[in-house]
């Protein structure tokens, strides 16, 4: 039995025997979508598929026998939480699930280092949600396994943006040429954050639909403007609708408003209904992030060009692409 020293312990041991260590993306932090160009996107979407074929195939298979992920989430999460919770066991992993820190030691006064520390040393991969920007980045400053950032406050939301773009690829067959609107909440929506960024990668015109107070950051506005990204501001959908091919709702993020009136009387903005869809293109599609609260009908639901429970699904085949993808097997 060998033995375990001080130096066994923790130094590159996400890095096991037959690993793919020439993979670009092994042991990698997944904090921004800044990270990624097309090259590397493509490479991701094309995992991904595979992924759904095997899925369709097989169900589930070993390709991650006997790693495990750390879930651990200090927001609320349905989706994400438990697509990764599936990618990783359709993949033959396993899955710390820490999906209420309030049962951890973080109650105790633990700080997220310390908390990392601990995961890592039982985990292969730590997912992360966290209500503060720059939390993910904070941690892989900590981690020696990979850390994917599952939210980061208001900040991003990197792996729905790639499983949005996968979407978009996936329903259209493409994302050059297109237009795509945004509405809802794009002043603290992290997803929107994100997906416009990743959009600006690609030859696409952005329209944001928003109330004044709630407008994508000036930040993102000038980032996508140095690539030379058509944007426009709007407060109101319809003109801009009929020659929309992707309708990105998203809601109002009641959790980071300080004061609950304004929350209120913006909750209602917009709503989408099957009024609204009749001017809309035959091809558009109208996507979501969820959960959805009153943004869209559930009339809706019914329309052909409605995406959103698509999209959840697309996720997990992201997911399971991007754990196989950190961990060498991809
Ligand atoms: N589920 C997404 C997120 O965690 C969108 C939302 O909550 O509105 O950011």
């Amino acid at each position: 039995m060998p033995k375990i020293t001080p130096r066994s312990l923790s130094t590159n041991s996400h890095l096991p025997f037959g690993d793919m260590q020439n993979s670009p993306f092994y042991g990698l932090d997944i904090i921004t979508v800044k990270q990624f160009d097309r090259e590397q996107l493509t490479y991701i979407f094309e995992v991904a598929h595979e992924m759904y074929e095997m899925v369709l195939r097989v169900g589930s298979f070993d390709l991650l026998k006997g790693k495990i992920l750390a879930n651990l989430f200090y927001q609320p999460s349905t989706r994400t939480s438990s697509s990764y919770t599936s990618a990783m066991e359709r993949l033959g992993g396993s899955v710390i699930p820490i999906n209420n820190v309030s049962y951890s030691s973080v109650t105790k006064g633990e700080s997220l280092p310390d908390t990392i520390r601990t995961l890592e040393a039982y985990a292969d991969v730590i997912v992360l949600r966290h209500p503060e920007v720059g939390s993910s980045a904070l941690a892989a400053k900590y981690a020696k396994k990979p850390i994917i950032n599952a939210g980061d406050g208001i900040g991003e939301h990197p792996t729905q943006a790639l499983l949005d773009l996968f979407t978009i690829q996936e329903e259209l067959g493409r994302v050059d040429g297109l237009t795509i609107t945004m509405m809802g909440d794009l002043k603290y929506g992290r997803t929107v954050h994100s997906l416009a960024r990743l959009l600006s990668l690609y030859n696409v015109r952005l329209y944001y639909v928003s109330p004044e107070n709630l407008c994508i950051p000036a930040e993102i506005q000038d980032e996508i403007a140095a690539k030379g990204i058509p944007q426009e501001y709007l407060t109101d959908l319809m003109s801009v609708l009929p020659e929309t091919d992707v309708l990105y709702v998203t809601r109002v993020q009641q959790e980071y408003f300080e004061d609950p009136d304004q929350h209120e009387a913006l909750k209602g903005s917009y709503m989408i209904t099957t009024e609204t869809m009749t001017r809309a293109k035959n091809e558009m599609i109208l996507m979501h992030p969820m959960p959805r609260v009153w943004e869209i009908d559930m009339a809706v639901d019914d329309d052909p060009r409605a995406a959103y429970f698509r999209q959840m699904e697309y996720g997990q085949y992201i997911r399971m692409a991007l754990l196989a993808m950190v961990l060498g097997k991809a």
